[in-house]
């Protein structure tokens, strides 16, 4: 008589577990029913606050003030960032869904975020950069950083568009750097000035590339990226992240 497997016992049993647990929403516990798309409750999707104009056509800083058309901020009027355009799926609530499944994945590796997060990217605004992209560039972490933290959350959110090339070693990050959370606009460019380096720039020259992120703050890392990319010949620069944080 064969004896059984330990491991495809467990692996059995949780299939048949999954199979008889409700789904439950990831924010409040809440069933979601198994036809739900993601485990969001309805309540909770609603308190998602997504990007909406009126905004800036460049940098997608949205406008506090809800009336009026889409127009230049002050910042890109005065000087135009290095990347043509940059959007996000939601605004930036530390407390809200969109914050708690940013944090939980990045610092506490919870992956049941994951397929939330990268279904946030595929609203019709972040789709439309994605198509036009020759080549999706995750925002890179240091090497220390990744080993670390064992993921790049950019790379796994940019491995939910599976028709588009991903650029693992395109742009690299050559400086270690402290994390950007609790320093000011100042700091922050300082802080990424010469981290990123492209190795290889014919791998770049005259492409469309899309930089993915999962969090827009100041810019400043989206910013020094795309001066990296375009400085090795690259045509053009777009930022693509989940959230950015809300009007200035
Ligand atoms: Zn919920
Ligand atoms: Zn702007």
């Amino acid at each position: 008589m064969a004896a059984l497997n330990p491991a495809w016992l467990k692996r059995f049993s949780l299939t048949v577990l999954e199979f008889f647990l409700p789904r439950l929403c990831l924010f409040c516990g809440a069933g979601v029913g198994e036809a739900a798309a993601q485990a969001v409750c309805p309540e909770c999707e609603a308190r998602i606050d997504w990007v909406a104009s009126p905004r800036c056509p460049i940098c997608g800083l949205v406008f506090e003030a809800r009336d009026g058309s889409d127009r230049l901020c002050g910042a890109c009027q005065k000087e135009p960032p290095p990347f043509a355009r940059a959007r996000a799926a939601a605004l930036y609530d530390p407390e809200g869904p969109v914050g708690q499944a940013i944090k939980r994945l990045k610092f506490n590796g919870q992956m049941a975020y994951l397929p939330l997060l990268q279904s946030w990217l595929h609203r019709p605004d972040c789709l439309e950069l994605v198509a036009d992209a020759d080549l999706l560039a995750p925002v890179p972490l240091h090497p220390r950083r990744l080993k670390a933290r064992g993921f790049n959350q950019a790379w796994l959110l940019a491995q939910g568009f599976k028709d588009k090339p991903l650029a693992r070693e395109v742009l690299i990050r050559e400086r270690f750097t402290v994390p950007q959370v609790g320093l000011n606009p100042k700091e922050r460019r300082d802080n990424v000035k010469g981290a990123f380096g492209v190795p290889q720039p014919e791998a770049v020259k005259g492409k469309t590339i899309l930089l993915i992120d999962d969090l827009f703050t100041t810019g400043a890392t989206a910013r020094e990226c795309a001066r990296v990319l375009r400085r090795a010949g690259a045509a053009r620069v777009e930022v693509l992240t989940v959230a950015r944080v809300k009007h200035e």
